[in-house]
């Protein structure tokens, strides 16, 4: 058992009952938990309509055939992020055009103009580990060229940009609630956000076999909905969020005060609040770091440690992927420490005395 975890799932007696309640009920798929679920979502983002789905690549994967993305269009993306936020369009035939990152670790807003080209159709900027990437930029660009924005907000469940909710500000965005993320259902989970009645009600048929009503196919759909233990669970966690994402906050504060001088801390952009997902600190040493830490019981992880245009998978399939010089030297050097609603300012201070221990600070 390591001492001090990279991450933890909020498991409380409410959450128990929830998933008793769901249990109990004879209702398991798409029932009054996930109805239930779905409102409070939109409403904690601010949007009109959340759609749950079994993930957040299912959803996405709706989002874009209800979207209508086309074989041959291109999205500009970060190349550092999940690798499943370029997976939904790779299967619509779409095609990810990589964007490098800034100091933020989002997508560098100054290389856009110079990727797009007749065949864009779109910027999907990824919050990544909780900090908002740079939204007036993104839509000042979008504009100009005729194109959409959807924002993958997997980690970023209730950050802010300049006062407003991710997910909010494009034309529909995407959440996870995969057991790592801030908000989980203990199982695989995820919902899209939007305003549009039009794209909200495509995805609600196809996720579930394109049915209008029980009995009448509209559209050749998928099975690819939610379960009501993972929503009653969900609920729980929704109504705690804010205040764990507060408490994510006041741990990377005490972080920051402690490895300041003594590793590159992440930055926040004075008009972002970031809920600090992952807290990723820089190393050149990183792998001796993370070996020193693990003997000691310390949870780590590199988020991640091979950028997407790297991954196998990716060069198989194009061959004019782009260098991408900031993102290809953070994956080197990454390294994810603990961070989670509960973890105690004890453990950030164990973790952070040997930090300072492993440079010979103690
Ligand atoms: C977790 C994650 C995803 C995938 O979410 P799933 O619910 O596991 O499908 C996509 N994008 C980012 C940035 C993520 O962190």
């Amino acid at each position: 058992m390591e001492k001090v975890p990279l991450s933890k799932c909020l498991l409380n007696d409410e959450v128990k009952q929830a998933a008793m309640r769901a249990l109990e009920s004879g209702w398991y798929i798409l029932a009054k938990e996930c109805e239930a679920f779905e409102r409070e979502l939109a409403a904690h983002t601010g949007t009109k309509h959340a759609i749950v789905s079994s993930s957040l690549t299912a959803g996405m994967f709706l989002l874009h055939k209800a979207m209508g993305l086309k074989p041959g269009e291109e999205i500009l993306v970060p190349s550092h992020t999940a690798f499943p936020s370029i997976e939904p369009m790779i299967h619509c035939g779409a095609k990810p055009i990589f964007i490098d990152i800034d100091e933020t670790y989002c997508m560098d807003v100054e290389l856009l103009e110079a990727a797009i080209t007749p065949r864009t159709v779109g910027i999907m900027p990824v919050h990544l580990y909780g900090h908002p990437a740079n939204m007036e930029r993104i839509f000042e660009i979008a504009r100009k060229h005729h194109l959409w924005v959807i924002e993958d907000c997997a980690q970023a469940q209730g950050a802010k940009y300049k006062g407003k909710t991710v997910g909010s500000m494009g034309v529909a965005s995407g959440y996870s609630f995969f057991p790592s993320k801030n908000l989980t259902v203990m199982g695989d989970g995820g919902c899209i956000c939007t305003n549009d009645d039009a794209i909200a009600e495509k995805i609600r048929m196809l996720r579930n076999h394109g049915r209008k009503d029980k009995y009448t196919h509209e559209l050749i759909g998928y099975n690819l909905r939610m379960n009501e233990i993972q929503a009653a669970i969900g609920r729980v966690g929704l109504r705690h969020l804010d205040a764990l994402n507060e408490r994510r906050r006041a741990i990377a504060a005490h972080y920051n005060r402690r490895l300041k001088g003594i590793v590159k801390t992440p930055p926040e952009q004075s008009w972002a609040r970031s809920v600090y997902h992952m807290y990723v600190i820089r190393s050149e040493r990183r792998n001796e770091l993370a070996k020193f830490l693990q003997q000691r019981g310390i949870g780590t992880g590199i988020h991640y440690p091979t950028a997407n245009h790297q991954q196998p998978a990716v060069t198989k399939l194009y061959n004019d992927l782009p260098k991408l010089p900031k993102t290809e030297q953070a994956v080197q050097e990454i390294l994810s420490l603990p961070i989670f609603g509960e973890l105690s300012l004890n453990d950030v201070d164990y973790v952070c005395n040997s930090i300072e221990e492993f440079y010979g600070k103690k």
